[in-house]
């Protein structure tokens, strides 16, 4: 009972039909194509999309397309060659983790109408604190009636560690029942899982003001590190990648602030492309404003440091 009240509960958070609960999000994203995909449809997909996406794609026998980052007249081209298919299913992460930056979803809805396709979002990183409820990206960029299908995770935001879901119309929600193969193929969340998950849910849904300070806290941090002279990429995402450049600069900048105790993860290629290394900046709810600004004073000693700033 308590696994069938967190899938009403989610589906009344992102104002859906129905929902069902997986072991993971990577799972939900594995079961999705496969289940309402044929040989006779398309999906296009964007080309950084998550790695659990690709995989679920790859289960599928629909036709693939994959679209240039973000690029609208790309998608657009792809649309109009998808015409020849039954069903066209537009595939994107509504934030992108490692760049911070957050798909046009207005743009893709757009396009989506005009050529007659269902849109996907996977949510995991904007459930929660995205929007001015925490409800994501459809939300922030108000389009949440013209997503059809959700993909999210219980296991970033909602702090539970694990557990994922879909949610959408409910004859799509009542087929992946009988066809999702990891749904029908694995065990169910574990109890406390699903008890976190739904006291998780329902601060979000007493009171909007956690996403608030979680946007307060995001621009705080943005905004200070820029006027410091660092350069952080994508737009209002709390994901924050302070770009650097060099693969040595980030993990040796990203040890100083560690010893310092604050505690930030340099990424270099393969995880991002050669010359774009990074050390990733995550905002969290719990964090203060002196925590924010004891950060920012750091990464402006250690980058001075280094070498990063002047
Ligand atoms: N989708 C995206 C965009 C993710 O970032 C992740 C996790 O890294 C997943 C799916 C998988 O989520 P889970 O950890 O719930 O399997």
């Amino acid at each position: 009972s308590i696994h069938k009240e967190l899938e009403e509960k989610i589906a009344r958070f992102h104002q859906r039909e129905d929902a069902i609960l997986y072991a993971s999000c990577f799972d939900a994203n594995a079961g999705i194509f496969e289940a309402l995909l044929t040989p006779e449809d398309a999906v296009l997909s964007d080309e950084l999309n998550h790695a659990s996406i690709i995989d679920g794609i790859r289960l599928c026998k629909a036709n693939k397309y994959r679209y240039k980052h973000m690029d609208m007249q790309d998608l657009e081209a792809k649309l109009q060659d998808a015409q020849k298919h039954r069903l066209r299913l537009v595939a994107t992460d509504g934030a992108f983790s490692m760049d911070g930056d957050i798909a046009p979803l207005r743009e893709i809805c757009q396009l989506a109408q005009k050529y007659d396709a269902l849109v996907f979002i996977d949510e995991c990183h904007a459930t929660g604190f995205l929007g001015p409820n925490g409800r994501g990206t459809d939300e922030l960029l108000g389009v949440m009636d013209k997503v059809t299908i959700i993909n999210s995770t219980l296991g970033k935001a909602l702090g539970g560690a694990a557990g994922g879901y879909t949610t959408g119309p409910k004859p799509l929600i009542d087929l992946l029942r009988q066809r999702s193969r990891p749904y029908l193929f694995s065990n169910s969340l574990p109890p406390a899982v699903v008890g976190c998950a739904s006291k998780a849910l329902d601060l979000l849904m007493e009171s909007n003001a956690i996403a608030q300070s979680m946007a307060a806290k995001t621009q705080r941090f943005r905004s200070k590190m820029t006027a410091a002279g660092f350069t952080i990429s994508g737009k209002d995402h709390p994901i924050c990648p302070v770009m650097l450049g060099d693969a040595r600069l980030a993990a040796v900048m990203a040890e100083d602030m560690l010893s310092r105790g604050i505690y930030v993860i340099g990424f270099s290629y393969p995880v991002v492309p050669k010359g774009k290394a990074r050390i990733r900046v995550q905002v969290s709810a719990v964090h203060s404003d002196e925590d924010i600004d004891r950060c920012v004073e750091a990464f402006t000693q250690v980058g001075r440091k280094h070498g990063a700033l002047p």
